[in-house]
């Protein structure tokens, strides 16, 4: 056979796609190119993709003629080998394209694609030094808003553009879009910085440089030198303020190079120094940190197993005090955004600028710094606190992870696909590189817990509060007892009326917790029995009485309130269940004179709204916080006298395997907010149930026996963990389709596995017009699953090939929540 003279590289796109795909290279290109590189490539018809290179060969494909790459995007690779074993445990374990893998794992602006849309990033404009191309997107931007990369694509040619979009995104000027829901929007600071050129000149020599009526701008800078002796980053705001000069004239500073701005996350100051000392740990919080420590040289996972207010944050704090000593990288991970705020704080005071925050809330040009300050090994970045997309990150030189609330749901991303789980993810991170991992939690996961019991992890107990305090009084009230004895008011018992006014008098804090938000998520017509439903999903509208709306929680659906019922034209409808709004309202009825505050998505939207509302909370300004759960994930507050759950039924009577352990991962988690420091708080669950026997177990903090109970139970049903599942969704807009698909499925699949169940509904069976089936595998966890999963896959094939089911989107979810 004759030896070609071409140079060929093997890539993976960002689609859904198994394949890899060959392109071809120059000599010199296939020289510099590494495994990991980025390179611009068309596919398809004139779209435009960024691939990543896994392979350099010299064999000529096969079947098709391998195209010319565009260009080459890095100058080193952004993917570490690391990381490519990572992704690919996770492209078979999850049943994901690796395509996917990387687009999942990687931050949105590092994979561009024709489709992908472009916006302006704030304070874009006012940048100089762009080249004629990039001034032309700058301004078709500032027309349009919005233009996707296809659009610029017909104005530059398809070799060009990649080339000017990513040089704009990393001149921070632009933004890509694939996120457009940017909710959460940390709240940016700007400071100012004196240039390079100028930074240990001789001050005079500069003054002398500004024109002899620059009498304001001499101000501003004397004004910047005093703060900056004062040690500290020179926030514009002051800055201006001080000197009284206008921002005229600073401008004017910045346009002579003299000064130059920096916008940065108020999450992640970079400038402060650690300004506390690191606590003390208590005798027996030092002798679970020793135990911790001997337990890593074992090199098993170490679960943490500590109440509520043990001081396990104290303990995390102390374990990597260690490791960034040796010089190694920290990866935290929290549950869930919200908690990190708090918490940031509290990392800022002790480590000062070596922490980043990471999360997909965060802006795309600020998950792109960490990433590459994570992959350059930066100081500021040597901890990385983050949600569960942390995992990802290109860590070289790990040497601790911590899961912190290790049982919470939110570490399962729902979507889109790989619907992982970072907490197992952080397990095998430990084991890929070789670093110690603690899972932190007052009410572990059932599998966890096994796992120790498995002698697969390790474990260690921490009993007692920080400071001896008492765990929290738990009551339970007994609802249908109260409203037979007429002794309710409202949704309230009495009793706890009471117990909340004993609190304010003692001026301490109160927290209520319902897991709803809205005012009452039932309408119906008192006449015909009429339910108010969604008309694009199978639920009911819950009332949002302040804005006057109908809406629907799954699909945003909204309508004006209706007068007379729709149905049978009788003025009778009413409002049932209760959400956090009414809750709100009535609390704000019967205590006049409290501020009662609530804490849910809906007023949590707004920029910053849901630090601020924490931190009215943490300041006493708020008396009465109502909320959803986002409030009960590992919040500190010091002033919390008593905890109130409105309805604890919702949780216990959730239909699914796992209702008895959230409920009391729950109701334990809510219950740790109460007297948190100094003296004992009180807690009261109302309920129609009050024997239920998990509330038994929530009174007496007993995990122990729910853990017995639970593992029985699951494995007489062969639920996890002696089982593995796997969930097929199956959505159509044809109900009679939908069922058709998910039945094939069922049969495919029941040739070769034991059990498989369904079709059946899903919980919600139809959202925003489709219908949803689901199909469920259970599988014994010890057989190899690579074997099987490549027969499941098999069977998709075969299934997305038959044309009549084209329109059926099937989603696999392995490990389902
Ligand atoms: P957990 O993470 O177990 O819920 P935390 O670490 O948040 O507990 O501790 C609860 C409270 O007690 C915090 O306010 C913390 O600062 C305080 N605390 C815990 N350990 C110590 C210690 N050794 N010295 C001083 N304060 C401590
Ligand atoms: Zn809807």
């Amino acid at each position: 056979m004759e030896t070609t003279q071409k140079y060929y590289i093997d890539v993976v796109l960002p689609l859904n796609l198994w394949n890899n795909f060959t392109y071809e290279v120059n000599q010199k290109e296939y020289d510099f190119l590494q495994k990991g590189m980025r390179v611009a490539v068309s596919f398809g018809k004139q779209r435009l993709q960024t691939a990543i290179v896994v392979k350099k060969h010299r064999q000529t494909p096969l079947h098709y003629g391998a195209k010319p790459i565009l260009h080459i995007i890095d100058n080193q690779p952004i993917i570490n080998d690391y990381q490519w074993e990572l992704f690919r445990f996770v492209s078979s374990y999850y049943l994901t394209p690796p395509g996917l893998v990387i687009k999942a794992a990687l931050p949105g602006s590092f994979m561009l694609q024709s489709e992908t849309y472009l916006m302006l990033n704030d304070g874009a404009i006012e940048k100089p030094d762009l080249s004629d191309d990039e001034y032309l997107v700058i301004e078709a931007l500032q027309l349009q808003k919005m233009v996707n990369i296809k659009a610029l694509q017909d104005l530059f040619g398809t070799k060009k553009v990649f080339k000017i979009v990513n040089t704009l995104i990393k001149k921070g000027l632009v933004r890509s879009m694939q996120e457009v829901k940017e909710k959460y929007k940390p709240k940016t600071e700007t400071y100012l910085q004196l240039s390079e050129q100028w930074q240990g000149e001789n001050i005079n020599e500069l003054f002398e440089s500004l024109s002899k009526n620059a009498e304001k701008q001499r101000q501003i800078l004397l004004q910047f030198f005093s703060l900056q002796r004062q040690g500290k980053p020179v926030l514009k705001k002051q800055l201006l303020e001080q000197s009284g000069a206008g921002l005229f004239s600073l401008k004017t500073l910045i346009g002579k190079g003299i000064l130059f701005e920096i916008k940065t996350n108020i999450d992640r100051i970079n400038f402060e120094a650690a300004s506390e000392q690191i606590k003390e740990l208590s005798v027996s919080q030092k002798t679970i940190l020793d135990e911790i420590k001997s337990l890593f040289l074992k090199n098993k996972p170490v679960l943490l197993h500590g109440v509520t207010s043990s001081g396990k944050t104290e303990i995390y704090i102390h374990l990597i005090k260690d490791i960034i000593k040796q010089g190694k990288q920290v990866l935290y991970l929290v549950p869930e955004i919200a908690l990190t705020t708090q918490l940031v704080q509290r990392l800022t005071k002790i480590f000062g600028n070596n922490i980043a925050v990471y999360h997909s809330k965060y802006s795309q040009q600020e998950r792109r710094e960490v990433w590459l300050n994570v992959l350059h090994k930066q100081q500021t970045a040597q901890i990385v606190l983050a949600a569960r997309s942390g995992i990802f990150l290109p860590f070289q030189n790990l040497g601790l992870i911590i899961v912190d609330e290790e049982h919470e749901t939110s570490y399962k991303q729902v979507q889109p696909d790989p619907r992982y789980q970072a907490r197992d993810l952080a397990v095998l991170l430990h084991k890929i590189h070789q670093a110690p991992v603690l899972l932190g939690s007052a009410t572990p996961s059932i599998e966890s817990y096994f796992n120790t019991r498995r002698q697969r992890y390790n474990i260690v107990h921490l009993q007692e509060r920080f400071g001896g305090v008492q765990l929290p009084q738990i009551e339970i009230i007994d609802l249908k007892d109260a409203i037979r004895r007429k002794r309710t008011k409202g949704n309230f018992a009495e009793n706890v009326l009471e117990a909340i006014e004993k609190t304010l008098q003692a001026k301490k804090q109160v927290i209520v917790f319902q897991n709803r938000r809205g005012y009452a998520p039932v309408a119906q017509c008192e006449d015909c029995g009429h339910v108010m439903e969604c008309p694009h999903c199978d639920v009911s509208l819950t009332l949002h009485k302040h804005q006057h709306k109908l809406k629907c929680h799954y699909c945003g659906y909204q309508t004006e309130v209706p007068v007379l019922c729709p149905v049978c034209g009788n003025p009778s409808i009413n409002y049932k269940g209760i959400g956090t709004e009414q809750i709100q309202n009535d609390l704000q009825i019967f205590f006049e004179n409290a501020v009662v505050d609530r804490l849910d998505s809906d007023t949590t939207r707004g920029k910053n709204s849901f630090a601020h509302i924490l931190s009215k909370f943490q300041n006493s300004e708020t008396d009465i916080l109502v909320g959803t759960q986002m409030l009960v994930k590992g919040l500190d507050f010091a002033n919390v006298g008593l905890v109130v759950v409105m309805n604890a039924d919702q949780l216990l009577y959730y239909p699914d395997f796992r209702a008895d352990e959230r409920s009391f991962q729950m109701l334990m988690q809510v219950a740790g907010r109460a007297g948190r420091q100094k003296e004992q708080g009180k807690v009261m669950i109302q309920t129609f149930n009050p024997d239920h026997p998990v509330l038994q177990l929530v009174l007496k903090t007993d995990y122990e026996s729910l853990y017995k109970a639970q593992i029985v139970q699951r494995r007489e049903l062969y639920y996890p963990p002696y089982s593995k599942m796997i969930n097929f969704i199956i959505k159509d807009k044809n109900l009679q389709k939908c069922q058709e698909a998910a039945e094939w499925l069922q049969k495919s699949f029941a040739n070769s596995f034991e059990k498989v169940l369904g079709p059946s509904d899903a919980l919600i069976p139809r959202i925003k017009n489709r219908f949803i089936k689901e199909v469920l595998i259970k599988l014994p966890p010890s057989k190899t699953l690579p074997e099987q999963k490549r027969h499941i896959l098999k069977v998709l094939n075969t299934f997305h090939n038959i044309a009549y089911f084209k329109s059926v989107q099937v989603v696999i979810d392995v490990d389902p929540y």
